[in-house]
């Protein structure tokens, strides 16, 4: 079953790296979880208040240049936290990295403050 992106999502993809949605918009058909994008494009007045509200570290985010999304995944149409979503929504965006040979990383990999719904293109391929 392939899910597709629905309006909001590719509206809130705008202002990303091209590669990084090619990478979404392939996911999304490769999938076992619906998922949908919540973020891209960050402003630094948005940033800066996740910043003070400790939802983010950094004044670095990725999103802030186009090369991050963040994804909420859906089950029956209805947004989910569960852990166990985010991997299997984790696996079809590193297949579709694979074949596109874009290097991403998923936030949900790193050792401290995992974050889940957050992939990103590599820095050290697309600084
Ligand atoms: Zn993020």
């Amino acid at each position: 079953m392939s899910f597709g992106l629905s309006k909001r999502s590719m509206d809130r993809l705008q202002g990303v790296h091209p590669r990084l949605v090619a990478v979404v918009r392939e996911a999304s058909a490769l999938t076992p979880v619906d998922f949908m994008i919540t973020e891209g494009v960050r402003t630094r007045a948005r940033q800066a208040a996740l910043v003070r509200a400790g939802a983010s570290r950094t004044m670095a985010s990725r999103h802030l240049t186009g090369h991050a999304v963040d994804v909420a995944a859906l089950v029956d149409g209805q947004v989910r936290w569960d852990w166990p979503l985010y991997p299997r929504i984790a696996a079809a965006f590193k297949a579709a990295a694979a074949r596109q040979g874009t290097a991403i990383v998923w936030g949900g990999d790193w050792s401290t403050l995992r974050d889940g719904p957050h992939f990103e293109l590599d820095r050290k391929a697309f600084p």
